[in-house]
């Protein structure tokens, strides 16, 4: 399983597969993407292998924008299907979701969202965390990441993009690995180091309960309590 999110000049979709593949290794059942391509959030994913996705989408083009998410999943709530594949969404697509780890909590948090109108279509800890995050979101995306955070129980590796702020990937980890890649024309998140490499060597180790946002030429980093927080990259030496 796998995360890779982008936002920079180039097209998303392209570099997201490109990444995927390099986090083959990880195994996964299926595969999917969000790109935002200057109007609104478009979703594709699909059962099976990463070359599926890459057809339904015409190696990517069919997904045009400059900011994304891609994601290969490793079922552990709800059978491998593509509505039960990432990205999650909330009810009205303008906030995208990819996961990475358990939800150990989310029926409760299910059970809480269902008796506020909220409707679920697929059997995914995951989308729990869509129609949280859109539960909380009052237009400042951080507040309702670190109001999640403070909610769920489990592990997780997230990568989130809000139609409201098409500029941004908003990323954060829990017990599930994270890296940020600062790249040239653009910067990047993924579950580990080779998903980058292409790009740059130049890269952040997000710990447990740090959140990253990426803007095309800019990286922040916030704890769990919003507050701005500093970190220095690293430059990777070896290759893959
Ligand atoms: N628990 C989530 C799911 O089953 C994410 C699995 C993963 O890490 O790929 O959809």
């Amino acid at each position: 399983c796998g995360i890779v999110g982008y936002v920079g000049e180039s097209q998303a979709a392209p570099i997201l597969l490109e990444g995927l593949s390099k986090l083959e290794y990880r195994g996964y059942d299926s595969a999917g993407m969000a790109v935002y391509d200057g109007e609104k959030i478009h979703v594709k994913k699909a059962t099976g292998r990463l070359k599926v996705l890459s057809e339904l989408t015409h190696d990517g083009t069919m997904l045009p924008g400059h900011v994304g998410i891609g994601h290969t999943r490793w079922a552990t709530h709800g059978e491998p299907s593509d509505v039960n594949a990432h990205p999650h969404c909330n009810t009205d697509q303008t906030i995208a979701v990819v996961h990475n780890g358990i939800i150990e909590n989310y029926l409760k948090l299910k059970n809480m969202l269902l008796e506020k109108g909220y409707r679920f279509i697929s059997e995914t800890d995951t989308e729990v965390l869509a129609q949280l995050l859109d539960y909380y979101y009052k237009g400042n995306p951080l507040e309702a990441i670190t109001k999640v955070m403070h909610r769920v129980e489990g592990s997780y590796a997230l990568g989130i993009i809000f139609s409201d702020y098409p500029d941004t990937v908003y990323s954060v980890r829990k017990d599930s690995p994270l890296i940020v890649g600062k790249g040239t024309d653009g910067n990047l998140i993924a579950s580990d180091v080779p998903a980058v490499l292409k790009y740059t060597r130049e890269v952040f180790f997000i710990q447990n309960e740090e959140i990253a946002c990426l803007k095309k030429d800019a990286i922040e980093f916030y704890n769990v309590d919003g507050e701005p927080i500093q970190k220095e990259s690293k430059m990777i030496e070896w290759d893959v």
